[in-house]
């Protein structure tokens, strides 16, 4: 019934509006069929890692612990994503027969299926069973949206003991989280426990209240300065009135802000103002120069030179435990940017160096040589190197690091810190065809860059937000794995 070869060879100019109607309902049955899929090879590949990875005490490989990264990897999408689809692949075959049914059937999409599994969880065994039916029939003929609030109705009307137990359970669920978006912006949000999300609300709104009427900041806007000014250590909102003394609430104290926590990296001579490259916010991505030069009026500078491998730093290791020289640490985790695994954006400074492999001594511990890797994927190479884990690691040249998965597929990850240090060296980027400055005005009307409209979900994979339960896969993604006991780097590099 739902082919692909049919739908791809459609004629949507010559058909009838009934006919496209149906042309939509087939394509979007064929889509969900494929979603299952995905989900059940994803599913499937995690049961075969945990069959055969399985080798308990540290330094070992966790059951099943990279299935999810293969699958991303293959995917370009992230681990967290292809934890999911196996999560929601575990959850089908564990107690969701019918929904299972139905989604391989294509009867319903990967969005509905997440809606029942969200709301079934914790559900006592006995109501699982009278309600998943009726929700498989009422997902057939609703959206996602209507769908969630039937589920809820239903589950608390069958089961209105378990509204304690789901309190209980959803509290392990509470993150914090935040999304990079367009314009230099990001979506800072979270799940709180009600009592907590309020006591933050509520001294968001007292911080919000303590300059003076004249402020021009909006009640909105104020709400988010003070969450960066409890972040940042001064802890009140400095008033904008512009009044100085006259000001009512000029003689508050206020504590100097916390420097760096964040890291930027900027060309010498886009900060001098003399070019206009997009500067690099660690964790987030590009910001555009005049935003990286604000930030830099109150910035420590660590100034990192380009170097050819001719002039790279070579230090001796002959210490039995090596530890990079400061100078080192520091340019390695600026040219590196982030981790250097495939679609890894954990920042280098919340991650370890590593050295590739054992060259001559004399160039073991250069530049060149060694690169930054977050926590989990730090431990993915140290298996690899110790030939615990098929997947394998090498240096392509001074600038491409390669990365064989199980499957013969071979990824390859570069320096991303020094395409922005360094522009000329990012030549995989479209040269501008304007010479100058060249400013772009959105057209009246469209609020598609409006700030406050994150992305929208990725349609494919409606999994946003989605709350692994399973075990091993809790940790997939890489803000979630706490880093072992070692020397935490300094926060200092690259800024
Ligand atoms: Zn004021
Ligand atoms: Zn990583």
């Amino acid at each position: 019934m739902f082919d692909g070869s049919d739908l791809s060879a459609m004629d949507f100019q010559a058909m009838s509006d009934e006919g496209l109607i149906d042309a939509l309902r087939t394509a979007h049955g064929a889509a969900a069929v494929a979603q299952a899929a995905e989900v059940f090879a994803a599913r499937e590949l995690y049961r075969r890692h945990r069959a055969d990875s399985a080798e308990p005490g540290p330094g070992g490989v966790r059951a099943g612990e990279f299935a999810a990264t293969e699958a991303a990897v293959a995917l370009h999408a992230d681990e967290a994503t292809a934890g999911a689809l196996i999560d929601i692949g575990m959850a089908l075959e564990d107690s969701l027969p019918r929904t299972r049914a139905a989604f391989a059937a294509g009867r319903i999409d990967l969005a509905k299926v997440r809606v029942i599994i969200d709301n079934t969880r914790s559900v006592a065994r006995d109501v699982l069973d009278d309600v998943e039916p009726r929700l498989v029939e009422a997902a057939g003929r609703t959206n996602p949206v209507r769908l969630r609030q039937a589920a809820r109705r239903w589950v608390a009307r069958l089961d209105p003991g378990g509204a304690q137990r789901r309190r209980e359970r959803r509290q392990d669920d509470r993150d914090v989280r935040i999304r990079a978006v367009q314009d230099s912006m990001a979506v800072f949000d979270g799940l709180l426990p009600a009592p907590g999300a309020q006591t933050v609300a509520m001294r968001l709104r007292e911080m919000s209240l303590q300059v003076c009427a004249k402020d021009p900041r909006t009640m909105p806007q104020r709400r988010a300065d003070a969450l960066v000014a409890l972040a940042d250590g001064s802890g009140h909102l400095r008033c904008r009135c512009g009044r100085g003394a006259r000001c009512p609430k000029s003689d508050m104290p206020i504590e100097a802000p916390r420097r760096p926590l964040i890291q930027i990296g900027i060309p010498a001579d886009t900060l001098l103002g003399m070019q206009e490259a997009p500067a690099f916010l660690a964790g987030y991505g590009p910001i555009d120069a005049a935003l990286a030069r604000i930030l830099a009026e109150h910035a420590r500078f660590q100034v990192i030179p380009e170097r050819s491998d001719a002039d790279e730093v070579a230090e001796s290791d002959a210490a039995a435990h090596w530890q990079p020289s400061p100078r080192l640490d520091r340019e390695v985790r600026a040219v590196d940017g982030m981790c250097r695994f495939p679609g890894c954006v954990m920042p280098a400074a919340e991650s370890a160096l590593d050295r590739t492999e054992l060259l001559p001594a004399h160039r073991n511990t250069a530049r060149t040589n060694l690169a930054v890797l977050c926590s989990r994927h730090h431990r993915l190479k140290t298996l690899a190197d110790n030939a615990k884990h098929p997947w394998r690691v090498w240096r392509a040249d001074t600038d491409r690091l390669q990365w064989t998965a199980p499957t013969g597929d071979v990824y390859t990850t570069v320096r991303e810190g020094a395409r922005y240090l360094f522009p000329h060296t990012d030549i995989e980027a479209p040269t501008p065809p304007y010479a100058g400055l060249h400013r772009t005005e959105s057209p009246p009307g469209d609020t598609s860059y409006s700030p406050d409209r994150p992305t929208a979900e990725d349609l494919l994979y409606p999994l946003n937000g989605y709350v692994v339960v399973h075990g091993q896969l809790r940790q997939i993604a890489q803000d979630n794995e706490i880093p072992e006991d070692e020397p935490t780097p300094a926060h200092n590099a690259a800024r």
